[in-house]
């Protein structure tokens, strides 16, 4: 699987792609954005406002869980209320919500009902597997109780497709993939970490919905952009030109985690007017690609992976990838808060940062671009690494 960088892996000629895709073989159209509701937890007001300022701005799918707190409640008033004052998408709303792995089949049954009745609706159309990181978890949803939730769940006809949501491996991501079992996937795919994309071309060819994860926040905290990756930008803005990116790359849909109307606004624009990017923005992405390269130079990580394994479990490339992000965009505030949740965020996130690297240097040749890897390992480290707090008494 090649590694793309910033480039677009592949032509597109098409002008005015229509602002809904299809997601999965059987599955309903989708808007091109996704309205995540992790962001709006703190009243149903606030719900209703996001939902409300969703339908208004062409958006039909909302994306929820159950570990999302009190989302579902908050979700399921505002869809009554919206309802009663004849604000829904024309075709309906679709939605998914999420399991996490490794429910009992009766925990399991229980969660699909609350869900439901927080919702108010009969039928799930999209039901994830909620971070789908381990192996383990894929086993539980093809093997274990996973599958016979599933199943009883499609026999009483109170879910329609089925899918995941991964933060884990590539080839862990492959591998579910490549399983048929799933028809859809919600994956970290970004303008600034383009590594997911071929999976998600796999996954498009065999008919699957893709869903980007976070765009925005997650890719690098593109709502609140450094300077240096507004100007590399310029005169696009760096989350428009991510999500013109995604597009483009064939994505079917992008989540948009909203806390207030006024954060679909980009996501509104692009959907009265979509159109393939222009000349301009294909600039703005060779800049960008150029830029970068010419900050990293020699230190640039392809995110190829031949550095793998490290006997020490150092995650080489997610750490490169903090650095490409730090001296290619400047990105800090960012890179220092990913960096600081290792080992703090389960199978969610890494468990080793750079510290563990014990400069064995087995790494080194099996890197194509020769790149230094332990003093690499140690200058993020010394970068990003939170200096130990001094205790204020004792
Ligand atoms: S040099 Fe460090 S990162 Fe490379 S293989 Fe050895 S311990 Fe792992
Ligand atoms: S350090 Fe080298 S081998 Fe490892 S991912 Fe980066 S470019 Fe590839």
């Amino acid at each position: 699987m090649t590694t793309p960088s910033i480039k677009l892996t592949q032509k597109n000629e098409s002008k005015g792609i229509a602002p809904r895709r299809t997601f999965g073989c059987n599955g309903p159209s989708v808007s091109v954005f996704t309205l995540g509701t992790m962001r709006a937890l703190n009243s149903s007001e606030q719900m209703y406002k996001v939902v409300k300022a969703a339908v208004l701005a062409g958006i039909n799918h909302l994306e929820t869980a159950p570990a999302y707190g009190p989302a579902e409640k908050f979700l399921g008033s505002t869809l009554r209320r919206l309802k009663a004052e004849g604000k829904e998408p024309r075709e309906g709303w679709v939605i998914t919500s999420k399991l996490l792995p490794g429910l009992t089949f009766s925990e399991g049954k229980k969660q699909i009902k609350c869900i439901l009745n927080r919702l108010g609706i009969p039928k799930i159309d999209n039901l994830a597997v909620h971070g789908l990181n381990l192996k383990e978890h894929l086993d539980w949803a093809s093997k274990g109780e996973g599958a016979d939730i599933l199943k009883w769940a499609k026999g009483e006809d109170l879910i329609g497709q089925v899918g995941f949501s991964s933060h884990g491996s590539i080839a862990l991501i492959q591998t579910a993939i490549e399983s048929n079992l799933f028809q859809f996937c919600s994956l970290h795919l970004h303008l600034l970490d383009a590594k997911r994309i071929p999976l998600s071309k796999i996954a498009l060819d065999k008919g699957m919905g893709v869903m980007a994860i976070s765009p925005a926040d997650k890719g690098g905290r593109l709502q609140d952009p450094s300077k240096t990756l507004i100007s590399d930008c310029e005169p696009i803005t760096p989350l428009e030109l991510a999500y013109k990116f995604l597009l483009e790359e064939g994505i079917s849909t992008l989540t948009i985690g909203a806390f207030e109307p006024k954060d679909l606004d980009i996501p509104k624009k692009i959907l009265e007017d979509y159109c393939s990017l222009n000349e301009i923005e294909k600039q703005s992405l060779s800049k960008l690609q150029k830029n970068r390269e010419l900050r990293l130079g020699t230190n640039l990580c392809s995110q190829c992976e031949a550095c793998l394994p490290c006997p020490k479990g150092v995650p080489i490339p997610d750490l490169l990838h903090l650095n490409n992000l730090l001296v290619g965009h400047d990105l800090q505030a960012f890179t220092k808060e990913r960096y600081n949740l290792i080992g703090k965020a389960g199978h969610w996130w890494q468990t080793k940062n750079a510290s563990a690297c014990e400069n064995c240097q087995e790494c080194i040749p099996r890197c194509p671009n020769q790149l230094k890897i332990p003093k690499l390992l140690k200058d993020i480290h010394h970068q990003l690494a939170d200096k130990p707090r001094k205790r204020l008494w004792g």
